[in-house]
């Protein structure tokens, strides 16, 4: 197929995220290789995006591959029904090492929106086994957990992408988004909204659901480390349990390993995704305590009721397990530093642009925030141009680089978007 054949057939065959039908530009891209993708006309990007969260070591990774071919020549993959198999169970001991106490029940989903339906899932079954009927939740605004019925009810009602669907939804209970930023202390008025709705409804409150620190898809937000402290406090003091979706900030992304450590706590349930394979291909896990795994098993049917097709799939465990030894064996910490010292230097002279609204900076995520929505048709291959790969959204001009980027290309990279948000704002 010719690079033209493909785009034509591309066009008139197979839709992209969020898109109509064969509408605005696309890039056939031939392969990927460390923090370059290569397009079909062979020119080479640098990539600002990490496959939206997930190529944390970049691509076509050596010990990744292997993994892969190793796994590949026992089973890719089997029912998870009445069998098991090691690459499970030994994801399932690295993620319960990893995360914080007293996380150590694991369910293996297959995307991060599934993983949140069974997150969701989890909380109501286990207010069912204490004799209660708890149907609804409590979140913030400007979140996003996902794609799927469940995971949109609890994603921004207004300027989230599923306005669309509200009749259908279950209607949730959402304060407002936490205004205190990052690194300061949330004051009582921030969050007196959240405690309110949480002393009038905490008996219909099955959870609680944030994306701790890190707003992403919602706004690319960073809030106070205490706002969640105090979240955890509530949840505590009128009994509610708390889902923290990481499945976005999971695996170092804003300079801890989960976002949870900013605020020393933990939840009752977690949920991970996008990272957890290195970008290989799709595994989310939904880990619990022992506590809510025991209520459910103690309560007829003594089921939770969820069970993928593909749960556990050996290839994708057997890379998860290959893709958290890299990170755990690698500088990590150090390198996270490095890179939000270079993304804060370098996205700064964006600040001196009329048309920005602010630069932030948190781990390995930079945000040049916009004063007005760009126009992506412009602005997408404005980048292609400059030879970096960035997919800005809505007024959100926004970088999370594999962690094993070099200075240089960080460097060019912040200077393409320096260039192209200086040339079409
Ligand atoms: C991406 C994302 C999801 C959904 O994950 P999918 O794998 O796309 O279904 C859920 N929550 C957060 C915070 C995310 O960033």
């Amino acid at each position: 197929m010719t690079p033209e054949q493909l785009l034509q057939q591309d066009k008139n065959l197979v839709w992209h995220p969020y898109a109509a039908m064969g509408a605005g530009p696309v890039f056939p891209v031939v392969s990927a290789k460390g923090v370059r993708l290569t397009l079909a006309d062979g020119r080479e990007l640098i990539d600002g995006m990490a496959s939206w969260w997930c190529a944390i070591h970049g691509y076509n990774h050596p010990r990744l591959n292997q993994a892969v071919e190793d796994q590949l020549a026992d089973m890719a993959h089997v029912m998870f029904g009445g069998l098991t198999h090691e690459p499970a169970v030994r994801l399932a001991r690295q993620l319960v090492e990893l995360t914080p106490a007293p996380l150590e029940k694991v369910f293996f989903a297959d995307s991060g929106s599934v993983a949140v339906e069974v997150a969701m899932k989890m909380a109501i079954q286990y207010w069912q086994s204490q004799g209660q009927s708890r149907q609804h939740f409590l979140t913030v605004r400007n979140g996003y957990h996902g794609d799927t019925f469940g995971a949109m009810s609890v994603c921004d009602p207004v300027t989230g992408m599923h306005s669309l669907f509200q009749d259908s939804l279950t209607q949730q209970f959402f304060a407002p988004a936490p205004a205190t930023a990052f690194g300061q202390a949330c004051t009582d008025e921030d969050i007196a909204q959240f405690r309110q709705l949480m002393e009038n409804h905490h008996e219909d409150i099955a959870a609680v659901i944030l994306e701790p620190i890190v707003q992403g898809a919602g706004g690319m937000r960073f809030y106070s480390a205490d706002y969640l402290h105090r979240v955890r406090a509530l949840c505590n003091e009128h009994d509610v349990l708390l889902i923290l979706d990481e499945i976005a900030t999971g695996f170092g992304r804003t300079g801890k390993l989960f976002a949870c450590e900013h605020a020393a706590i933990s939840p009752d349930i977690l949920c991970l995704g996008k990272a957890l394979t290195g970008g290989y291909m799709t595994l989310a896990a939904t880990l619990t305590t022992e506590k809510v795994s025991a209520a459910i098993a103690n309560h007829p049917p003594g089921v939770f009721m969820h069970g993928p097709t593909f749960m556990a799939n050996p290839l994708a465990c057997s890379l998860a397990s290959a893709s958290i030894s890299l990170l755990l064996e690698s500088p990590w910490q150090q390198n996270l530093t490095r890179l939000q010292e270079k993304l804060e230097t370098g996205l700064a002279p964006c600040r001196e642009h009329p048309g920005v609204r602010e630069v932030r900076v948190l781990g390995a995520i930079g945000v040049v925030e916009l004063k007005q929505a760009a126009d992506m048709n412009r602005l997408q291959p404005a980048f292609v141009e400059q030879g970096v790969w960035v997919r800005p959204f809505g007024k959100l001009v926004y970088l999370m680089p594999p962690f094993i980027m070099n200075d240089d290309d960080l460097e060019a990279l912040c200077a393409a978007v320096v260039q192209v948000v200086h040339q079409h704002t």
